[in-house]
């Protein structure tokens, strides 16, 4: 049995971006949590590179975005993606995206509620996680425990016992909830006996880190590509390159045959000599796989371990920074003791389709990668006529195709948490769309960011807790929902806000948000029964 030193309110398991996110914003929330990892320390290898916008408005509430920015690539190179035959030579295509700046000076001048807080942030995984297990570690809340690894857990009414290996030595952790984030092969869900279902082992790629610190300054190369996020190489190994946030290092994906391939490929697609090493080659595959369930009883799935997807779009990690940032407040406050039952089997129902909407996006943005490498011809580099209709064609598809995995701003902010029992639904609403995002208080929905005439953000005037803002210069009392939200013992205030923008973008006079600044209920008048609201939003019926 677990001894006294060996007891937590929340166990994690598994430190990669999710599990960490989850132990610094329970940590934070005053919630003790154990977060332990099999790895001694984290691993400088390669993988994802981008937290979008949404991952980075919930950095920002929890008080980390400047840091991570301060850790991630400069706010001035641009995102630019190119399709190549190689650097050295003129790009087949130029698709320009913009860097974090010119994306702030946009943002600054959207009156509409239809562009995020804060933009994406370039950051490699390898920078992020040693930043989120330091600010972890500083959390008097949380222990993080390295090589420390989840071998086995039981449940019963009152909480979990998870029997885990350190340093050889097999020791229980007694929990009241456990939270697997530990990835693909997630031992917490094969425990549990859940299945991911979907296409798995799609393709299977290589993945080599260098450092080459020359490449970044010597962009463009002769006629080629200026600076960029990522280069497609037109070829029929799927080669693709992509610049990791100190713009020192490099990462290529390619089909070869063996990972010591993976040092040509690379000379191949920079066209001229440079001096560079590479420090790793390993193989992935590509997965589009769910979970079936995210929950059994006190133990939770978030990330990767309840959702898998090709990188192509961005919403792998960002999908599980989003699962960690629903569940958690929901678990501090089933622990404060003011949630009912409800609050957290909404867990699985919000977020589950969330998972499975992402899956479908990213098959989408992976065909579309398809479609436009299937153009492909053996003779696409001849100086000949054929050649020529073979670089027009991939190009002029690829323009059309290619979008579909860097302009996915529907699906990282517009996603809405249908039928979930906690939300004041209200019939039908917008539809999610992966391409489009359109500014919507509509129940379930992510309050749209708005700027106040005073140049400060909505968002930001907008305590932990639930709240009702008063939009506008209505004059209705909604006393009586105030007591009622008080009544639960949730945390919750009033916000009046006289500014005209937020009540012409928002549509209501009253917008009643939670935590995660998802908009429970909305109304022009204070609801007929404000108890039983109450009571709903707080998982109590
Ligand atoms: C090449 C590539 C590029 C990508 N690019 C992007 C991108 O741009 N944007 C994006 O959002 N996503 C991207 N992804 C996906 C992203 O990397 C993953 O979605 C993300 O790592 C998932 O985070 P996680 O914390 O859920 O799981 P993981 O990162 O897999 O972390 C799980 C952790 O659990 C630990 N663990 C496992 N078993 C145990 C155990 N039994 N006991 C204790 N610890 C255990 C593991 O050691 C690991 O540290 C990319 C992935 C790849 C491969």
């Amino acid at each position: 049995m677990a001894d006294a030193a060996n007891t937590t309110e929340v166990l994690v398991i598994g430190a990669g971006p999710v599990g960490l996110t989850l132990a610094v914003d329970l940590g934070r929330r005053g919630v003790r949590c154990t977060l332990i990892e099999r790895k001694p320390a984290p691993e400088f290898l390669p993988k994802m590179e981008r937290c979008n916008a949404r991952t980075m408005e919930i950095f920002r509430r929890m008080g980390l975005s400047e840091r991570i920015r301060a850790s991630g690539l400069r706010a001035d190179v641009p995102m630019d993606v190119y399709v190549v035959l190689a650097m050295n030579e003129p790009p087949l295509l130029r698709l320009p995206y913009p860097s974090v700046s010119e994306s702030r000076a946009r943002i600054a001048a959207c009156t509409d509620g239809s562009m995020p807080l804060e933009p994406y942030q370039l950051i490699s995984q390898y920078t992020l996680e040693p930043l989120l297990k330091s600010i972890a570690e500083s959390l008097p809340t949380v222990t993080v425990r390295y090589g420390c690894e989840f071998l086995e857990l039981t449940q019963d009414a009152s909480g979990v016992t998870a029997v885990v290996h350190d340093a050889g030595q097999p020791e229980a952790i007694r929990a009241a909830f456990v939270v697997g984030c530990d990835g693909g092969g997630s031992a917490v869900r094969k425990q549990l006996g859940i299945q991911l279902h979907g296409e798995g082992d799609l393709l299977r790629l290589f993945q080599a880190l260098y450092v080459c610190p020359a490449l970044f300054d010597m962009i463009p190369i002769g006629d080629g590509p200026g600076h960029g996020r990522h280069y497609h190489v037109a070829d029929d190994k799927a080669t693709f390159l992509i610049m990791q946030d100190s713009t020192r290092h490099w990462t290529l994906h390619a089909t070869v045959e063996r990972p010591e391939d993976m040092a040509r490929q690379f000379e191949r697609t920079i066209g001229v000599p440079v001096e560079y090493e590479m420090l790793s080659a390993g193989q992935w595959r590509q997965n589009l796989l769910l979970a079936d369930r995210y929950r059994d009883g006190r133990v939770f799935l978030a990330g990767d371990s309840a959702h898998l997807v090709i990188p192509t779009g961005g919403l792998g990690m960002n999908t599980g920074v989003g699962d960690a940032i629903d569940l958690s407040w929901k678990l501090q406050a089933t622990l404060a003791g003011w949630a009912g039952p409800t609050l957290l089997d909404s867990y699985e129902i919000e977020r589950r389709q969330v998972g499975d909407r992402n899956v479908a996006a990213s098959r989408y943005a992976s065909l579309g990668r398809r479609a436009w490498r299937s153009q492909y011809r053996p003779d696409i580099r001849d100086a000949t006529p054929s050649g020529q209709a073979a670089r027009d064609r991939l190009a002029e598809v690829a323009n059309v195709e290619q979008r579909k995995t860097n302009e996915m701003i529907g699906a990282e902010l517009g996603y809405r948490y249908v039928g979930s029992p906690v939300i004041a639904d209200e019939p039908d609403g917008p539809e999610h769309l992966f391409r489009e995002y359109v500014a919507t208080t509509w129940p379930g929905s992510r309050l749209p960011h708005v700027w106040l005439t005073d140049g400060s953000a909505l968002h930001d005037r907008i305590p932990d807790g639930y709240t009702l803002l008063r939009l506008g210069t209505t004059g209705a009392n909604t006393s009586a929902l105030e007591r009622a939200m008080v009544a639960t013992g949730a945390p919750f205030q009033t916000v009046t806000i006289d500014d005209a923008p937020p009540r012409d973008v928002y549509g209501y006079d009253f917008i009643l948000v939670r935590p995660d600044l998802h908009v429970v209920w909305r109304g022009n008048q204070p609801p007929d029964d404000a108890r039983a609201l109450a009571a709903l939003v707080t998982g109590r019926r």
